[in-house]
């Protein structure tokens, strides 16, 4: 592939032509200063759709159970009944917890958990009726179109149906996780018996029907290539096209340590740091006009290199504070359940843009171009290792 080659396809992305799946599979071919040249497009690219704010949304995680017998390849979260860190969390618990994020300024709270075996289909609705009781204004992001498939068939109703249910409920929006690479083969080996890629497409379009707006993810570095992420590119922009409904994309590097697919042999220890870039890179590119937000997973990346992809690579938010990450941690990343508030903001201001809270749906709920946010120690205590990942930000000045 020639310098030409490339530079003609970043020029008609700069004009405002649309990238074809086949020109991003020749940006993902790219290295050295090609890459710089990919890079350094879907940083203008970004600035021209979004500026330079770079967002945070202050969200608490709650995972309300890790008990699950589906079995995916790639999941280190899941246990079994009986294990001693099986967890199943009651409703006042669950609803306790996002009172407690609320006191910590959280405006979301994302729920999401294994597929229990003894759960009924209303247990989800359950779940939002116990956190509006006693957080009425939270917005709740919640459940997997995994979820939403397992809980409507444990209701015994179609998955609209659930969804209007759930919306009824209290539900805002849904993540849009389980999505893993949309293709049939990779699936098949992924997790298989799990939600097929067509009925993922579905119940997001079902969603994004109903009012119910969902991210996009793709997770990405284990069996997958290429050609594959343009594949998914491709079907989540022509979904967008369609309903409007992606709030942004956040790609999620697979987390390899305690995945049991790494474990058998028939994985890549995760993207390398090149995949990380061109991922974050192209899908701005890819999306551009389409998908304004794409944000950075610090829980994958870690801080620092979250930062670069921030500051270098065409990404424009920095996800949420989380306050509990269960699901990367449970596969080994060692980065820490919480970012704070003031901590992101001073990530941000090191890289030389402006720090803003945003709420689910990307506005803008307060930035920080003159003042900090409240100091707070994080909810979870840092292990040493954690706490120097962290030290930089916290002796810096606001
Ligand atoms: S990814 Fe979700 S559905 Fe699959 S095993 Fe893990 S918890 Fe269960």
């Amino acid at each position: 592939m020639s310098d030409r080659e490339i530079g003609r396809i970043l020029d008609r992305t700069l004009s405002g032509k649309e990238l074809t799946p086949g020109e991003a599979l020749r940006l993902f071919q790219a290295e050295g200063k090609e890459l710089r040249a990919i890079l350094q497009t879907a940083d203008a690219v970004r600035r021209a759709a979004v500026g330079d704010t770079v967002t945070f949304v202050i969200v608490r995680n709650v995972n309300f159970t890790n008990i699950c017998y589906t079995g995916c390849k790639f999941c280190g979260f899941a246990k079994r009944k009986g294990d001693p860190e099986a967890e199943f969390l009651s409703l006042d618990e669950i609803a306790r917890r996002v009172e407690e994020a609320q006191e910590r300024g959280a405006t979301e709270v994302c729920i999401q958990g294994g597929l229990h075996p003894n759960i009924e289909g209303t247990y989800y609705g359950d779940i939002l009726t116990a956190i509006k009781d006693r957080a009425p204004d939270i917005h709740i992001h919640a459940f997997s179109p995994f979820e939403i498939k397992y809980g409507a068939g444990r209701m015994g109703v179609s998955t609209r149906d659930f969804l209007l249910y759930l919306k009824d409920c209290g539900l805002g929006t849904i993540p849009g996780t389980a999505a893993e690479i949309l293709d049939v083969e990779i699936r098949q080996q992924l997790t298989r018996d799990k939600l097929t890629a067509a009925e993922w497409i579905d119940i997001v379009k079902t969603a994004h029907r109903l009012g119910i707006r969902s991210t996009a993810t793709m997770m990405y570095g284990h069996i997958d290539r290429p050609e594959h992420w343009v594949a998914h590119f491709n079907i989540l922009r022509e979904i967008q096209k369609e309903t409007g409904g992606f709030t942004e994309f956040v790609p999620l590097g697979f987390i390899h340590w305690d995945a049991p697919l790494y474990f058998a042999g028939g994985a890549r220890p995760g993207p390398t740091r090149d995949e990380n870039l061109k991922v974050h890179a192209i899908a701005r590119l890819f999306f551009n006009g389409w998908i304004n937000h794409i944000q950075v997973s610090w829980v994958k990346l870690g801080p620092r290199f979250a930062q670069y992809v921030l500051k270098n690579g065409g990404a424009n938010d920095f996800g949420g504070t989380l306050m509990n990450e269960s699901i990367s941690r449970s596969a080994g990343a060692p980065y820490g359940q919480e970012v704070t508030p003031l901590e992101m903001c001073r990530m941000i201001r090191e890289i030389g843009r402006r720090p803003a809270r945003r709420n689910t749906l990307y506005q803008i709920a307060e930035p920080y171009d003159d003042h900090d946010p409240p100091d707070m120690e994080p909810l979870v205590p840092r292990t040493a290792e954690q706490s120097s990942l962290f030290a930089d930000f916290a002796r810096q000045p606001g």
